[in-house]
């Protein structure tokens, strides 16, 4: 169980701090259990110790003796460097290694690391914050099943969990990874153009967020698809066939599809 596991997370940015946020808020580990190892931001290490009680310490300072749970939260491109330096450290039956690095596979964790250890990737997006993730995790080939409960409990401090394979994780990374980014960039349209046409910012932003809130619940709580959602609420020669054909005209679905595969395809660039 995740609640008796001493969990270090290195790298100390903004992911680590909403894991760390959910761990302690939502899921009731004790923040003595947690550790954040960063490289040399003093600064950064006494703010997470003032806001979260928990420990802080410099890479070089981290012990894995007293660690269960080694999260991986740097930059994907200082993760070989970081393994390296691990790697002398790391036993088998001892630690378990979860990974956050976008494009990091689990083989290439698992190659440098040369050991039987299990290792998972899990890929969150930044609704992490306020423990509306989703998150996908995938296990490397030395996991069990306790493995994966403690990374889906771990995952679920911070929002709703998917279990998928090394595979998917680049389409996976291309529509939850980067997708809240394509919704605040809808909102961002919507807003300038009711705005253009006479509302003021702070009320356009409140009814296009609202919008997209209840849509997005509709999805969820409905048994209809979103083809059949949007079927329903489109009327013939209505406003909404108006604005959808308006779409159509303009490349939207396209558009759309064509982000998502170009954040998937930069997603296996980047190990
Ligand atoms: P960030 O820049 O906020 O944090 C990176 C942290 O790593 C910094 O605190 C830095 O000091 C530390 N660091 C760098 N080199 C180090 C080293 N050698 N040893 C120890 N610490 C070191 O980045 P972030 O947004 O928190 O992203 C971290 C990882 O999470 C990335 O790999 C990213 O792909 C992944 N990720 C982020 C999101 C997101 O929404 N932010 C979503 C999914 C995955």
């Amino acid at each position: 169980m995740l609640k008796y596991r001493n969990i270090s997370f290195i790298g100390a940015g903004s992911m680590a701090e909403a894991m760390i946020s959910g761990l302690i808020n939502k899921a009731g580990i004790s923040p003595e259990r947690i550790t954040a190892a960063n490289h040399s931001n003093v600064e950064r290490r006494s703010e997470l110790i003032n806001k979260y009680d928990i420990q802080a310490v410099s890479f070089n300072e981290l012990s894995l003796k007293n660690t269960d749970v080694i999260i991986l939260a740097v930059k994907p491109k200082q993760a070989e460097e970081v393994l390296q330096q691990l790697k002398p450290n790391l036993q088998d039956h001892h630690h378990v290694i979860l990974s956050v690095l976008a494009g990091i596979s689990t083989p290439f964790i698992e190659e440098i690391i040369g050991k039987h250890l299990p290792v998972i990737r899990v890929m969150p997006n930044t609704s992490s914050m306020i423990g509306e993730s989703i998150t996908g995790i995938s296990a490397g080939k030395f996991v069990k099943n306790e493995d994966l409960d403690l990374a889906q409990e771990l995952s679920k401090a911070i929002g709703k969990v998917k279990i998928i394979s090394e595979k998917q994780m680049d389409v996976f990374t291309g529509i939850a990874g980067s997708g809240p980014a394509y919704f605040y960039y809808l909102l961002e349209h919507m807003e300038d153009v009711a705005v253009e046409n006479g509302l003021d910012r702070e009320m356009a932003r409140d009814i296009a967020a609202q919008t997209l809130y209840g849509a997005s619940k509709m999805v969820m709580e409905s048994d209809d698809s979103p083809a059949e959602l949007r079927k329903k609420v489109t009327s013939p020669n209505g406003t909404t066939a108006a604005g959808l054909d308006a779409l159509d005209e303009n490349g939207g679905g396209k558009a759309i599809e064509a982000a998502v595969e170009n954040a998937a395809e930069r997603s296996k660039t980047l190990r």
